[in-house]
């Protein structure tokens, strides 16, 4: 079996051939260490986090699935419409199209190849290969997208001359607007967003709190702080000061221990009708 084998190759004996163990705890905390030792640890801790995500990514099968789907059923539209379609156009859409075949077949095979490194041991160089030839591809499609605009843009007559070969250059070309455009547009969604979230949470937040009334305001008694009544809390939960002698305090219905100074307690209930400490309402919720 081969797999036993691949998997030692992720450890990086070529950087540290003396190591035997876990090269990633000396590394970081050794300040004497060869700084060639400390990025071969960094990339390391980088390659184990990008695998941990992309595992979570690129492991789910449905989603594969699907993906590979979307791309099969593309590639096979495009050859039907290429292949019925036997007039060109003034400017090349045709090869256009062909390339971008070309791409989605590439495509098909690094994310086949994506999957099989994310469940299977790879070696470095194959998931560097792949991670090249993938960044690769994505600048390949960007410029390929720009000259596709040129030529859809550009072209007068293709409308007229084959209309189901322009049709399917417009469809490429907004998947390419898709592409590019997907993390503006999910960062517009999440700015519109915001507002309404902070909106909702105002709204709802608010309608949860009770303010109390003026009445239940006026029916709390004040009285001055003395240690040998007062045994429970020695402190204001609100303000978080000791209680001195003499000062005005209240103590809550909830319970008689549960007091707090005069002042902190009637702007906290003129906001929120409950008590700070155990939460009572100050007033039972069906009066
Ligand atoms: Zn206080
Ligand atoms: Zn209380």
């Amino acid at each position: 079996m081969e797999a036993p084998q691949e998997k030692d190759q992720l450890v990086p004996s070529a950087n540290n051939p003396n190591s035997n163990s876990n090269p990633n705890e000396n590394a970081e905390s050794d300040p004497l260490l060869a700084p060639q030792d400390r990025g071969s640890s960094r990339s390391l801790v980088r390659d184990a986090v990008e695998e941990a995500i992309l595992r979570s990514l690129n492991g789910s099968r449905s989603i594969l699935t699907i993906s590979m789907l979307f791309i099969f059923a593309r590639i096979l539209t495009s050859i039907l419409i290429l292949a019925l379609c036997d007039t060109d156009t003034d400017t090349p859409l045709k090869t256009f199209i062909i390339v971008l075949i070309a791409i989605d077949i590439c495509n098909i095979f690094i994310n086949g190849s994506k999957h099989y490194m994310y469940t299977n041991p790879a070696s470095d160089g194959f998931k560097r290969a792949i991670g090249g030839f993938s960044t690769l591809l994505a600048l390949f499609y960007f410029a390929w997208q720009i000259t596709g605009n040129v030529w859809f843009y550009s072209c007068d007559d293709c409308w007229d001359d084959a209309v189901e070969l322009t049709t399917l250059s417009l469809i490429y070309i907004i998947f390419g607007y898709l592409h590019f455009c997907w993390p503006v547009l999910f960062c517009c969604c999440l700015c519109l967003c915001i507002p309404v979230l902070i909106l909702g949470l105002a709204v709802f937040g608010r309608g949860s709190q009770t303010p109390a009334t003026k009445e239940m305001l006026e029916k709390l008694v004040a009285e001055e702080y003395d240690p040998s009544k007062h045994t429970g809390d020695r402190t204001c939960a609100i303000c978080s000061e000791e209680f001195q002698i003499s000062d005005k305090v209240c103590a809550l219905p909830c319970d008689g221990r549960h007091i707090f100074h005069e002042n902190c307690i009637k702007n906290w209930l003129k906001v929120n009708a409950i008590c700070p400490l155990c939460r009572m309402p100050l007033v039972p919720e069906n009066s």
